[in-house]
């Protein structure tokens, strides 16, 4: 792979329902124009909430399948195949850029919903690569950030790395009558959503990391940390040079935020 000129921009993306994969939604709507916006990738390495592990793995399969992992939404989602493919020299190349931990090429899992669902409403076409990072599970959050510093060479090469979460994600508080009231969330919703933004505009890292130390708000945000710690993947991918912006920057019932970022 060449070099390019300019570095690639990173993203975190709140991917929120996974009818956001087949629904024209306002969030969908402007995952497909972020793709016209931004330089086309040679691929996409995306670290989805939805593939933990012990020990961190990359997907290194020609083809990697569609995931459909979640129940009790209609046939038409389940029958959604994103047939893009993968590449596994690139998934080599990627593991050996991480020297902290030996990453395990994996050639089981494919793409899942906090990967597809998003990616194919930004290149439908299926014609660029897509590969997951997994989370290591057993972690904590410096350590998350710190790994995603070591793929920065990544970004000069093409690649766009996608964090998928939630910033705000307690599904058990949700109220799911107001699903379609748009931009409904809780005061402490908003509180730590406006935080959170205020944090990452103003590049304290150390904060949104030690995230556990940032109230009550934020143990409400994040029961579990595999939303969360995505945004950690993309914030540890910034340099000097980029600037940040936010888009989709909405609550959803309630206890949900979609607030996404792009940093270049
Ligand atoms: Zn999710």
């Amino acid at each position: 792979m060449n070099e390019r000129e300019h570095r690639m921009p990173v993203l975190f993306i709140g991917h929120g329902s996974p009818m956001n994969g087949i629904e024209d939604t306002e969030f969908s709507r402007r995952w497909a124009k972020m793709a016209d916006e931004i330089p086309t990738p040679s691929a996409v390495l995306v670290v989805s909430a939805h593939w933990l592990s012990q020990g961190t793995r990359i997907t290194a399969m020609d083809f990697p399948k569609t995931i459909h992992d979640f129940g009790g939404f209609p046939r038409e989602l389940y029958e959604v195949q994103y047939n893009a493919p993968g590449d596994p020299a690139l998934a080599k190349e990627t593991a050996s850029l991480l020297h902290s931990t030996q990453v395990e090429l994996d050639h089981d899992w494919g793409l899942d919903h906090g990967a597809w669902t998003v990616v194919r409403h930004m290149y439908p076409a299926a014609n660029i690569p897509v590969l997951q990072l997994s989370i290591d599970y057993t972690k904590g959050a410096q350590y998350h950030y710190d790994l995603a510093r070591e793929l920065f060479a990544l970004r000069k090469k093409g690649v766009l790395i996608i964090g998928s979460g939630n910033m705000v994600h307690n599904l058990r508080m949700a109220a799911w009558d107001k699903l379609n009231t748009p931009g409904f969330g809780y005061d402490w919703a908003l509180q730590l959503n406006d935080r959170f933004k205020q944090l990452i505009s103003a590049g304290d890292f150390a904060a949104l990391i030690d995230y556990e130390s940032l109230g009550k708000e934020a143990k409400m945000a994040i029961p579990t940390p595999e939303h969360y710690l995505p945004l950690l993947y993309t914030l540890g991918l910034k340099d000097s040079k980029d600037t940040t912006s936010f888009f989709n920057d909405r609550a959803v019932a309630g206890s949900l935020t979609m607030t996404s970022v792009k940093l270049g």
